[in-house]
């Protein structure tokens, strides 16, 4: 794979696509994972204190050949760590366990009312201290970033949300790109739940490629960065082989007609 990069509103590069490991808990697989997603090209790693894996994910990482500035690593405060000293803490904590000195990028994972500013100011001080070179938000809405920004010193750079063929959230995108904010599709691949859709499987056969590659196409050509998980090597080259075909005008509207507007997760909790 071609790596290519955003230049983040912050400055920073961040890869156009990584590699999500949530629900990969076992240290073997784990590093084989690793290893062939690095081969494969792949720079950005996506975990977070909720998966319970970022000492899994440390291990593995310290066993690449990559120095640490090739490599961008995601980590996010889960729900119930936010909150202005428990997002200092559980941060430092992840730290540890990532046997890093700093993170690419650090998320709130959720948006949640009560310590909705306090953990925000937690990002923006770790910041300024160096352990975190870029601050995002995850699973947040227009009225949750419109809210942030009545307080916030420094807005996020890039917004993670689910986002796949049945939820394809064209005013989530265009709201971020208007307010300089790269967001990153979490389950790109809808989970794997819609790769025997006719529209993806008739322009996998057109292409030569899987539904899986068509959809990964279809996010890249979409503007925005995706980090698809694979536990399998095979998968792993195939989500990272998608640079040598190009999806037309029409067949990306195909594509975006496939939406339902049906989620995986919940709704976030609309914060006013
Ligand atoms: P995904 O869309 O990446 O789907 C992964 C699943 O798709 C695999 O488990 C497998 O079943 C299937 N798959 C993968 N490659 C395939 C292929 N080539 N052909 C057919 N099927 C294939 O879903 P995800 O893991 O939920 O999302 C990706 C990453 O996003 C996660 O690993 C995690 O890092 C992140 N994430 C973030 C949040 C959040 O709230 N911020 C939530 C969920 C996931």
């Amino acid at each position: 794979m071609k790596q290519e990069y955003f230049t983040l509103a912050d400055g920073h590069q961040m890869p156009k696509q990584g590699f999500g490991v949530y629900k990969i808990t076992d240290q073997a697989t784990l590093d084989e994972a690793i290893q062939a997603a690095f081969d494969a090209g792949y720079r950005l790693f996506d975990t977070a204190q909720m998966y319970g894996n970022e000492a899994m994910l440390g291990n593995a990482l310290a066993k690449l050949p990559a120095k640490r500035e090739e490599l961008f690593i995601t980590t996010k405060i889960s729900e119930a760590n936010q909150g202005y000293d428990t997002t200092i803490a559980s941060f430092k904590e992840s730290l540890k366990q990532l046997q890093l000195d700093y993170v690419d990028l650090l998320l709130l994972h959720w948006p949640i009312h009560e310590t909705f500013f306090d953990s925000w100011r937690a990002l923006e001080d770790l910041k300024a201290a160096g352990l975190v070179k870029s601050i995002g938000t995850s699973n947040y809405g227009m009225i949750h970033l419109q809210y942030l920004a009545t307080q916030a010193r420094e807005m996020p750079v890039v917004n993670q949300l689910e986002r796949h063929p049945w939820f394809n959230q064209a005013a989530m995108l265009e709201f971020d790109r208007q307010h300089d904010i790269v967001t990153q599709a979490w389950a790109p691949l809808g989970r794997g739940r819609m790769m025997d859709e006719p529209v993806l499987t008739e322009l996998a056969s057109k292409h030569q490629k899987s539904p899986a590659q068509i959809i990964l196409r279809w996010q890249y050509q979409s503007g925005i960065s995706f980090i698809p998980k694979s536990a399998h090597a095979e998968r792993i080259v195939e989500n990272a082989a998608i640079y040598d075909f190009e999806l037309s005008p029409a067949e990306m509207t195909m594509i975006d007609e496939l939406n339902r507007n049906t989620r995986i997760s919940q709704e976030p909790e609309l914060v006013y």
